[in-house]
């Protein structure tokens, strides 16, 4: 990898999954999705029936984890070994669960250097990296580092809209997972270095505009 690479932290309903995706497609960048992985790891513990709470299976299973990721002009399709998994890891059953998965450090050690392996495989111009932790360990140095955050009500009324269930099990949701994945790595403040983008009073076009002008300005 010799491209720049732009790294995006943000907590649930942020809109840090679509404003990267379009902000990578824009600019010809290659685009990671690094919750998609710890979501498929999750899909793979719940099709086995290992136990999420049982720390030493759950971290055995990143070895047989054969995660592939292929990009399409819309979306990036998941598969683990033959199975796509694109729709299932977006399931609420995976969602209520993830973050139990992610707070176990094994976990987060392997995965990271799966995504710093992904990133240096890229051969695009650039790639565009969003998760919890890219600003601070997957990617510190990364030439453009950004914080994308909007108000809670706002992330709440987007998830909301994303995802048609009743708003008020969304906002329980969304609340309880930012409270378990902040535990584990604070990206609800910006590290040293990191611009916070406040999306709360910008529509997806003004976001997306915001990011690329961060990228422009980097180059
Ligand atoms: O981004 P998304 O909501 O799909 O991420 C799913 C879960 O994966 C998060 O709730 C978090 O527990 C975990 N995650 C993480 N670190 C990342 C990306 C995601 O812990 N870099």
């Amino acid at each position: 990898m010799t491209g720049v690479v732009v790294a995006v932290d943000g907590p649930a309903g942020s809109g840090k999954s679509s404003v990267s995706r379009a902000a990578a497609s824009r600019l010809g960048f290659d685009f990671l999705d690094t919750g998609a992985a710890y979501r498929a790891l999750t899909w793979l513990a719940l099709e086995r029936g290992v136990d999420i709470d049982d720390r030493d299976a759950v971290i055995r299973l990143v070895d047989e984890l054969e995660y592939a990721t292929i990009p399409t002009p819309g979306d990036t399709i998941v598969t683990v070994g033959a199975t796509d998994v694109t729709s299932a890891i977006r399931e609420p059953r995976i969602t209520a669960v993830v973050s139990d998965v992610a707070r176990i450090p094994e976990v987060r050690v392997r995965l990271t250097e799966m995504f710093r392996a992904m990133i240096a495989a890229s051969r695009e111009a650039g790639i565009v990296v969003e998760g919890r932790d890219i600003t601070t360990v997957v990617a510190p140095d990364a030439e453009v580092r950004i914080l994308l955050t909007a108000d809670e009500d706002v992330r709440i009324a987007r998830r909301s809209r994303e995802l048609t269930p009743e708003h008020a099990s969304t906002a329980t949701q969304l609340r309880d997972r930012d409270r378990k994945d902040a535990a584990v790595v604070d990206f609800l403040s910006a590290a040293d270095g990191v611009t916070t983008l406040d999306s709360t009073n910008l529509d997806f076009e003004q976001t997306v505009t915001a990011v690329l002008d961060l990228v422009e300005a980097a180059r």
